[in-house]
């Protein structure tokens, strides 16, 4: 079969790889390490840093179509490979998605609410953005935060130059800190013909900057999954994107707000491998591969935990339950703050 590409090697990729090969496709994944959990279960390894420019063209080289796993990738070379191998999804939803000021005034500008926030680039700024925006704040790294990482809380009497230089003093997004009474995320996909599938939104709880547990429904009503659903479609739309995206949103009592896009599968719509017909790995595979897009129904209410650092220890003795589905990301070593693995139970009326 044809050979799909894949930037980035760490447990997405490497579900992605375990969807792509079920429809017969073959996989060649790029990552500067070659015993990348997505190496187990590709058929090859391009061992290169992401954006060394002879890497790309071996993987372009090798694939009928390429897509990422993180959105860290750099916009420029993925442009580069777009002129030679169908990149997806494209690169300005990437260039969108990976700077948080870029992201919060595309949101805005097609009328999706956000926090409140400012660009700082300097102390001043920051200090000036703080006065403006009144009550706590977080601050921010524009690009390359993941987990929570690249953060700040910006409160009346902390120190702002410390927040500022704790972050390495580069350009940064003061958000206003918003109230929430919980956090939700969609996971959606649009296909090559515009055709759009969206999972059903899951209720997100947060541990140190990690996603901890997601609950479908979770305490999100119809009425907010069908919101939260026409938003995520109008992302995908203005984005012309083809593939699946993760949103990110707070509930707040004045209604829905946009925290962040993830421009690729997501950490939250890890049950639907356990509950839906068509996983959102086999979903992104369908999309970017031109096939139709599957139903993203839902079979059963469920909650996924992840399995951070140790908590991967023994993990298969979680299998004594038969309404708990598994997956063990075959990563070496348990670091703390580290993803090993998830775990999706099945909740019964
Ligand atoms: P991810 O791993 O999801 O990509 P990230 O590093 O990009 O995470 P965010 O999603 O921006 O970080 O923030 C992580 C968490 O911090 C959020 O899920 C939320 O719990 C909290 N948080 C972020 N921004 C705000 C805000 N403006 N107000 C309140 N809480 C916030
Ligand atoms: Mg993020
Ligand atoms: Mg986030």
């Amino acid at each position: 079969g044809a050979t799909i590409g894949i930037i980035g090697g760490g447990q997405l990729g490497r579900m992605l790889a375990l969807s792509a090969a079920r429809l017969g496709f073959r996989v060649a994944v790029l990552d500067p390490n070659p015993d990348c959990a997505a190496a187990q279960v590709a058929n090859q390894v391009i061992a290169a840093p992401y954006d060394d420019p002879g890497a790309l063209g071996r993987l372009a080289d090798a694939s009928a179509v390429v897509t990422y796993e993180f959105e860290n990738v750099a916009v420029e070379p993925l442009r580069a490979l777009a002129a030679r191998v169908p990149v997806f999804p494209p690169p300005q939803a990437l260039e969108v998605a990976q700077d948080r000021v870029v992201e919060k005034a595309f949101l805005n500008g097609i009328g999706i609410p956000t926090a409140e926030w400012r660009a700082v680039d300097d102390v001043q700024e920051l200090d000036h953005a703080f006065q403006e925006l009144g009550g706590d704040c977080i601050l921010k790294t524009r690009r390359f935060g993941y987990d929570g990482k690249g953060q700040a809380t910006i409160r009346q009497r902390s120190p702002h130059a410390d927040a500022f230089e704790s972050l390495g003093s580069v350009p940064a997004i003061l958000e206003k800190k918003v109230p929430f009474e919980f956090e939700l995320s969609v996971v959606a996909a649009r296909g090559q013909d515009g055709a759009v599938a969206s999972y059903d939104p899951a209720e997100n709880v947060h541990s140190l900057g990690i996603l901890k547990r997601s609950t479908v429904p979770g305490r999100v009503t119809a009425a907010l999954a069908a919101e939260a659903g026409d938003i995520a479609a109008r992302i995908l739309e203005h984005l012309d994107y083809v593939g699946v995206v993760g949103v990110e949103f707070f509930a707040t009592t004045n209604g829905l707000l946009v925290n962040e896009i993830a421009p690729r599968v997501h950490n939250s719509g890890h049950w639907t491998e356990a509950v839906c017909l068509v996983s959102q790995f086999e979903q992104h595979v369908r999309a970017i591969a031109g096939l139709p897009l599957g139903s993203a129904a839902r079979h059963a209410d469920c909650v996924m935990e992840n399995l951070i650092g140790a908590e991967i220890d023994g993990a298969l003795a979680l299998l004594a339950d038969p309404d708990a589905v598994l997956h063990v990301y075959g990563k070496g070593e348990a670091k703390p703050g580290r993803k090993m693995g998830h775990v999706t139970r099945i909740v019964r009326p």
